[in-house]
């Protein structure tokens, strides 16, 4: 893997000012959305889920399952998106966090209950996604690079 693909590198104090109270806890400090509470738990339109950090596409709509488990849940990735996996022993537990390639978003954690084709589960938060719905204008336009 190429070690030299241009990142999202911003301070702390960057994030704080950029994302929302409850985006910055998730997303910067590994916090946990409530279950149920996320915009897109129960959302079902066709589009690309993206990283609220960066703009960096990670999952398609396709791919989004009804978990049950009140986070929204996809069975796989895009290619592209490259999602970097991390152990977390965080809590008691051993788990697998999932992290943005690009700008380092913790996004939630990926469990091996999913169903096919992959029977893994990517349990994301939502306030670390960003739905572009398909059908939206300049949709696929690449997005805006930030120094
Ligand atoms: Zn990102």
């Amino acid at each position: 893997m190429a070690k030299d693909i241009t990142k999202t590198s911003k301070s702390d104090a960057e994030w704080k000012a950029e994302l929302t109270p409850e985006q910055y806890r998730v997303m910067r400090q590994a916090g946990t959305e409530a279950p149920f509470s996320g915009a897109y738990d129960q959302s079902w339109e066709a589009g690309v889920y993206h990283c609220a950090g960066c703009g960096h596409a990670l999952f398609d709509s396709e791919s989004k399952f009804n978990a049950g488990c009140g986070w929204p849940s996809f069975h796989s990735e895009l290619d592209e998106a490259n999602i970097v996996q991390r152990p977390d022993f965080a809590h008691g537990m051993t788990r697998i966090e999932l992290l943005c390639r690009n700008c380092d978003a913790h996004l939630g954690h990926i469990f091996p209950d999913g169903p096919p084709p992959t029977g893994m589960r990517y349990c994301i938060n939502s306030v670390s996604l960003e739905f572009r719905p398909a059908d939206a204008p300049g949709g696929d336009e690449a997005p805006t690079e930030s120094e």
